[in-house]
């Protein structure tokens, strides 16, 4: 038995270890496989595939997580003339907004809002500072977009279009010095309104298939013959388009008479529009759910421009979606996530307060298990997305192009976002429905589609951008292998083929073993950078990471080209990264936070619940894995023991509410987004109010209960009057009986909905 152990011990060696021997039963058959399973790349999966950098998410897809990378990058920090920005402009901009007027009765934002925006440089925070911009970081743009959010959804997303994607950030990176002299400055003071159009009606996720089209040619232009290019487009969804004097535009080129050189497809190609340019449609609208910013479509038919107009110039005729992808996936990264984290901090700082002054049964519906167990999501999912945008922005501020991680937050961020509005609409109930000035729940509610729509709607965005980019480009050897597989010299490309594969072969065994070892010791002998209570999760994070690493190596050796067709197995490989993702984000702000003690039980749930997730996202994907024999290695490898990680337990879930139920503290770090402003009028402030006022009475509340009880104060009467019965009773003294009664009538204010004569 063990002679024959030993025989196929040592032929494997030979296999393995004996160049000429591996090449001919391994790497040569191999490298003919990739050769027929990958279909090669079209122009734009490369380009998509190329462009953007690998960062952190590399570290989580390879198995083997550096937890001091991750706890060597900077905390998201505002520089001073930030902090005053956020601190004066951003809260005067609060202070003007009454967004039940904004989208109700104007259906836009009021002049003097608009006004002081533009005053402001609100247009212009990622304009360079040469050309008058604000030049702030991605994390000051994502604060300032977010704070705003928390009040208007509709003001947000007026103000975050020109610092997204969009000719500001298009001229910044790669406009001529004439175009950027030329637009800059007026952007910056907000004397030109930019958009830009991509979407068509045909063209939606698949915007690499606009049919809006550029023919190179010749006619007069300003009183003379130049080259040029004769458009014609039919965009919609374009954002500012309605107002905007300056249109970003996306389209196929062609060069039917060879004007520019011997191709005729050049390819999309971007250029810069002046709105009043003649032929230029702009000023119809779209009904966006209802919301108020502008939002419509742009059309022209044959438009002539000149060459230059083209961002760029010439020279980026053709290397328009490039550009694209490149901004886009930075701008994504920033803006929707900051609408979701404003969700979340909204929703949290509210929710608390009117889960304590309403109460039903006798008791704070926040008292209820069955609130509760809605709370403790509500407050760990706004850790999470606070915890995302932290990571993610400063990513973006290292000038890393990380298309990955932009894709992650956009998808998880939004649909955290729809978890928080839900879980606070369930809560705070016909407060949350009834529609007037007083309701601050309603619009985000509303607003959340478009989120999950915008910028790579979500379904796409998870099925086919996550994994589909993710697995080739963090993937150590993989892309490399395929551009072996593709040398035009075959035995150059074979001889490298086979270095790789060894080294990959390694790695896949490396993951497999730490997987399933891990998996049988409860990962209790993987790294931790730090001891004590969360330094179990970091072991787990690093299991988790191994077995997708192994996962992916199994699912691409089954399916090759194939994977990429079979979306929903993508989709749970992808959810596995961006768990793992969000899980390290959550771990990174509770070390930048200093580790503080009241964070803990937040910690543990958010935790608990990503890693549930994970680990049910890879059981999925090896239940309808398509290859037996691989479903069932996967099995063994990844959990030999089965799935053992769990969601979060109740009692958790009453300790996360218990420590976001009083002011100040946690429930202040974790809602600052959505502050409450001197002379506040708003619904925030008056359920806020209600709640400071509530929670500075109890111990008042209590004596009066405690007379009911006894059988001195009658009880079911009016609480006017039971304070009253008190006073006189002497059971609590004059200035008592005021603060309780000053703090009924906010209570009583707070609970109430607009109501209206007629509609
Ligand atoms: C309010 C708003 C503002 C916008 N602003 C702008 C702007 O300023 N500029 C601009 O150019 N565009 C803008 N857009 C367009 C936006 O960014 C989306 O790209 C666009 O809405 C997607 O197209 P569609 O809605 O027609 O969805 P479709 O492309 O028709 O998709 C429908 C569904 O199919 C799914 N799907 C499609 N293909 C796949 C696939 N291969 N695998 C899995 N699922 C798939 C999608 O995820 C989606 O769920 C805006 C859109 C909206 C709604």
């Amino acid at each position: 038995m063990w002679s024959v152990l030993l025989i196929i011990v040592v032929l494997i060696a030979l296999v393995l270890f004996v160049k000429s021997l591996r090449i001919k039963l391994i790497s040569a058959p191999a490298f003919k496989f990739i050769k027929k399973a990958l279909p090669p790349l079209s122009q734009t999966e490369r380009e998509a595939m190329e462009a953007g950098d690998i960062w952190w998410e590399g570290e989580l897809f390879r198995g083997k997580p550096n937890w001091s990378t991750l706890h060597g990058y900077h905390a998201g920090q505002l520089t001073e003339e930030e902090q005053s920005f956020v601190d004066v402009q951003v809260n005067h901009v609060l202070s003007l907004i009454d967004d039940y007027d904004i989208t109700v009765n104007r259906k836009d934002l009021p002049p003097e809002i608009w006004a002081y925006l533009k005053k402001e440089g609100f247009f212009s925070l990622i304009i360079p500072k040469q050309y008058g911009g604000r030049e702030f970081s991605a994390y000051a743009n994502s604060t300032i977009v977010s704070k705003i959010a928390s009040r208007s959804i509709s003001t947000a997303v007026t103000v975050m279009v020109p610092n997204s994607l969009g000719p500001g950030e298009l001229l910044s990176h790669y406009g001529t010095q004439e175009q950027k002299d030329k637009w800059l400055p007026a952007l910056a003071k907000g004397e030109e309104i930019p958009c830009f159009a991509l979407t068509g009606p045909e063209a939606g996720s698949d915007a690499g298939a606009i049919p809006d089209l550029g023919i190179v040619c010749r006619q007069e232009f300003e009183g003379e013959e130049v080259l040029g290019i004769s458009l014609t487009w039919n965009k919609r969804y374009i954002t500012l388009a309605p107002v905007a004097t300056v249109l970003g535009l996306a389209f196929q080129l062609r060069d039917p008479e060879g004007l520019l050189g011997d191709r005729e497809y050049l390819g999309i190609t971007c250029a810069l529009i002046p709105g009043n340019h003649p032929g230029v449609n702009l000023g119809n609208r779209h009904n966006p759910l209802g919301m108020a910013f502008m939002n419509g479509t742009t059309t022209g038919k044959d438009v002539f421009i000149p060459m230059d107009w083209i961002i760029g110039g010439a020279d980026y005729a053709g290397r328009g979606w490039r550009m694209l992808v490149e901004c886009l996936s930075a701008g994504r990264g920033i803006s929707l996530p900051a609408l979701a984290t404003a969700t979340g901090h909204m929703a949290t700082r509210t929710t608390t307060a009117y889960g304590f002054i309403r109460k039903q049964f006798g008791l704070s519906i926040s008292q209820f298990e069955g609130v509760q167990e809605a709370l403790a999501r509500i407050v760990a999912n706004t850790y999470q997305l606070e915890a995302a945008r932290k990571l993610t922005t400063t990513g973006i501020d290292m000038k890393v192009k990380p298309s990955v991680v932009t894709a992650i937050a956009k998808y998880h961020m939004t649909e955290l976002g729809r978890e928080v509005i839900n879980d606070a609409m369930d809560i705070q109930s016909g407060k949350g429905i009834q529609l007037g000035p007083k309701n601050y729940l309603a619009s985000a509610y509303i607003a959340n589609p478009i989120s999950i729509t915008v910028e790579g709607a979500n379904i796409l965005t998870r099925s086919l951008m996550i994994f589909g980019q993710g697995a080739t480009r963090c993937h150590p050897y993989v892309l490399a292998e395929m551009e072996a597989a593709a040398h035009e010299d075959e035995k150059v490309g074979l001889s490298r083929f086979d270095g790789l594969l060894v080294s990959h072969m390694a790695y896949a065994f490396y993951n497999a073993f730490t997987s399933f070892t891990s998996a049988l010791t409860g990962s209790r002998f993987n790294d931790s950078p730090i001891a004590g209570e969360v330094a179990g999760y970091y072991k787990d994070l690093q299991r988790l990471s191994s077995a997708l690493s192994f996962m992916t190596d199994l699912s691409m050796l089954t399916l090759g080209g194939d994977l990429k067709r079979k979306e929903m197995l993508s989709a749970r490989l992808g959810d596995a990264l961006s768990e793992l993702y969000l899980a390290s984000a959550t771990l990174k702000l509770f070390a930048d936070n200093g580790h503080q003690h009241d964070e803990l039980p937040i910690v543990h749930f958010t935790m608990q619940t990503r890693l549930h997730r994970c680990a049910k996202a890879l059981q999925g994907a090896q239940d309808n894995f398509p290859a037996t024999a691989m479903r069932w290695l996967m099995k063994l490898v990844v959990f030999p023991l089965g799935n053992r990680f769990k969601l979060p337990s109740d009692q958790l879930a009453i300790d996360v509410c218990k420590t976001v139920s009083r002011p100040g503290g946690v429930r202040e770090r974790i809602t600052h987004l959505c502050p409450i402003l001197q002379d506040d009028q708003s619904g925030i402030a008056e359920v806020e109010h209600a709640y400071l006022a509530a929670w500075d009475c109890q111990k008042l509340e209590a004596k009066i209960k405690q007379a009911i009880k006894a059988g001195k104060i009658a009880a079911k009467l009016p609480i006017a009057i039971r304070i009253g019965q008190a006073l006189k009773q002497e059971i609590i003294t004059k200035e008592e009986a005021d603060a309780l009664l000053h703090a009924d009538k906010l209570r009583s204010e707070a609970i109430q909905v607009n109501e209206f004569t007629a509609l």
